[in-house]
């Protein structure tokens, strides 16, 4: 018989998962650590990234734990890849997740906004990356999923920094896929649409939002925190082991039309 179901279960896998403390990151550490897999949760706060990591850790009975890194540090990222080492033994699966925003016409941002922006979300996710693949190419397995966004892939107004680093991000994930693949290790992207977490709050109640973000989406409505959750069961199991390279799209339908 096939294995059907079973090729979800993530017990014994480790995880890291950067910006885990809040908002798509936490989703997803909570959902790999429901389908049996233990996690490092990444943030700039350890404080927030503790508390986050106790309530996962006393759910779902698995190994949950915090450690405050800066991604856009080489070295802090590098730290990141050995304490899970040092407390995992391995590193199965990272999820690339941590990412900010910062919107306006062109005119009026700043050249050090664009390059923070494209700092923590390509550069961020390559030095994650560079950390965890020298271990994965050792065991021969390994799941890396990047967080791109639906505008990886379509333009929006006012979004010239964001927009340039997610399609930096689909870009990166085809070409380490296809460098990745012979050594048993996924490469692979989830294109989320807008979800109501921490980043997007600013925007909730603005004109613009409602009729150029949730408008453009065919279900009309923010997607919920549950809805981040299987893509990324998926891209980390063994369920997606055909998976090379691709972007999986959870955007309500904005890229649909
Ligand atoms: P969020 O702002 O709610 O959370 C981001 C997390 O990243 C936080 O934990 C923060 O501490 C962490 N982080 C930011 N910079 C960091 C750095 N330099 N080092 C370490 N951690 C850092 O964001 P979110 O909405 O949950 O988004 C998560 C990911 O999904 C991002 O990559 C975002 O671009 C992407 N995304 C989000 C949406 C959405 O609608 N929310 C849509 C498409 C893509």
């Amino acid at each position: 018989m096939l294995p059907g179901i079973k090729l979800f279960d993530l017990s014994g896998r480790a995880a890291i998962i950067t910006g885990g403390s809040k908002g798509l990151g936490q989703a997803m550490a909570a959902g790999l650590a429901s389908a049996g897999a233990d996690v490092l949760l990444i943030s700039r706060n350890a404080e927030e990234g503790q508390a986050v990591a106790k309530e996962i850790a006393d759910a779902f009975g698995h190994r949950a734990l915090a450690m405050a890194a800066d991604v856009t540090s080489p070295d802090a990222c590098q730290a990141v890849a050995q304490r899970a080492l040092d407390e995992f033994g391995k590193i199965d699966i990272l999820i690339n997740n941590a990412g900010i925003n910062i919107r306006g016409p062109i005119d009026e941002l700043t050249y050090e906004q664009f390059q923070e922006v494209e700092r923590t979300n390509v550069d961020g996710v390559w030095l994650m990356a560079k950390a965890v693949v020298p271990p994965m190419k050792s065991a021969k397995y390994g799941r890396i999923i990047n967080m791109a966004s639906t505008l990886g892939v379509v333009g929006l107004a006012n979004r010239t920094p964001y927009a340039s680093s997610k399609g930096a991000v689909v870009q990166m994930t085809r070409a380490l896929a296809l460098e990745l693949a012979p050594f048993g290790i996924t490469c692979n992207a989830i294109c989320p649409g807008p979800f109501l977490t921490p980043m997007n709050k600013p925007i909730e109640h603005d004109e613009q939002t409602k009729k150029s973000i949730v408008g453009a989406v065919a279900l009309e409505r923010w997607g919920q925190m549950q809805e981040i959750q299987g893509a990324a069961i998926l891209l980390a199991s063994d369920a997606s082991s055909y998976m090379i390279g691709s972007l999986v799209t959870v955007d309500g339908g904005w890229t649909a039309r």
